[in-house]
């Protein structure tokens, strides 16, 4: 990158340069050059090609984001800024801390900045889990639409239904990105999470709560406004509860019940938002609201205080995904494979029945 300064004395010549800091002004007594430590004055163009030189880091700086990353997608160029504190901390201590790497994580992307001795960035871009892998020990990628088939399927192999899941499977890494193909690379893992971010900085996220959502369904999905009866909104802060949680889903929901009444339950700390309810989430309600118009019915069955408190483990660690934690031998929990067959060996009939009750009158 050794022409960034006759770039930049290039563009000093047609109007001020002002950027992080650095500011080339020209007058009728030549060139003026400044940063936050020093003041030159009095340049001529050859003078002030020998000054930037030794204020070379803030001369790549320039050229970077005024010619490599450049203006013509503000959005892309917002988050690369982002990715390295760009404003947020001065050249010369952003630049020591690039040559270290500077770390971010976008959902369960874990994104390191990097520089070299020109000033060009390069990005690794991994899973948050294996950001103390060796790069060598993880299978590396190089094209953004790979990101496509590293985010189908889970580590169990499991087809993923929403991209922003939070069950994204590591062991790849995308190793030496330049900045275009990082955001493409993000935005194939967490579709439109770059745009959705900056239009929230920019104060223009177009938030689409549930009741307007759920109004506009049509065919099969429209049977959901039925399920809004009436003032309450609690049917809305479960569904939020199962689907959006941080648990879940690594955006930050920002949609409410509609513009006048929040949900109970946290949005969550995504760093990216969650403009509307995702088609996960109706399909979800769609079963729900079916299920929910059920009159409710009282059975009889009689349980220990321990069989109880099983199935209450049980519901816990399914809704939890921690079946695969649970040991064999530890039949302390109630949720322990054994212990579950001993339950249903011991309370279900020959037709599968809780304490031989059957679902519906016989
Ligand atoms: S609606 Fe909920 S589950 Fe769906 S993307 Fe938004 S936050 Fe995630």
């Amino acid at each position: 990158m050794g022409h960034h300064i006759d770039a930049l004395v290039a563009a000093a010549a047609d109007d001020d340069v002002r950027l992080d800091g650095l500011e080339v002004t020209q007058s009728d007594d030549g060139y003026t050059l400044e940063t936050p430590d020093s003041h030159h004055a009095g340049l001529s163009e050859d003078a002030l090609r020998d000054a930037l030189g030794d204020y070379d880091d803030y001369a790549t700086n320039w050229y970077v984001w005024s010619t490599v990353v450049g203006e013509s997608s503000p959005q892309r160029r917002a988050f690369l800024r982002w990715v390295e504190g760009a404003g947020k901390y001065a050249v010369p201590e952003r630049y020591d801390a690039l040559r270290d790497g500077i770390h971010h994580e976008w959902g369960q992307l874990r994104i390191t900045a990097t520089i070299d001795g020109h000033g060009e960035r390069s990005y690794d871009l991994r899973h948050v889990d294996d950001a103390d892998i060796d790069v060598d020990d993880l299978d590396p990628y190089h094209e953004p639409l790979a990101a496509r088939q590293l985010a189908t399927y889970d580590e169990k192999g499991r087809y993923r239904p929403l991209k922003t899941g939070a069950n994204l499977a590591g062991g790849w890494v995308f190793p030496d990105l330049d900045g275009r193909d990082l955001v493409e690379t993000v935005e194939t893992f967490y579709p439109a999470s770059v745009p959705n971010w900056f239009r929230e900085r920019e104060g223009t996220l177009d938030v689409e709560h549930w009741e307007d959502t759920i109004g506009r369904q049509t065919g099969m999905y429209s049977v959901i406004d039925t399920w809004n009866r009436g003032d309450g909104h609690e049917h809305v802060n479960w569904v939020a509860e199962a689907c959006c949680d941080d648990s879940q889903c690594v955006k930050r929901r920002e949609w409410e019940y509609d513009d006048e009444t929040d949900l109970d339950v946290d949005g969550g700390d995504g760093v990216f938002p969650c403009r509307e309810p995702c088609s996960l989430v109706i399909a979800a309600s769609r079963k729900w609201t079916r299920l929910e118009g059920e009159e409710t019915k009282t059975y009889e069955f009689e349980l220990t205080p321990s069989e109880k408190q099983q199935v209450e483990d049980i519901i816990e660690a399914v809704a939890d995904d921690r079946i695969d934690e649970i040991r064999e031998a530890d039949v302390y929990e109630g949720s322990n494979r054994y212990r579950t067959r001993f339950l249903r060996a011991k309370l279900f009939d020959e037709d599968g029945n809780l304490c031989g009750v059957p679902t519906e009158d016989e």
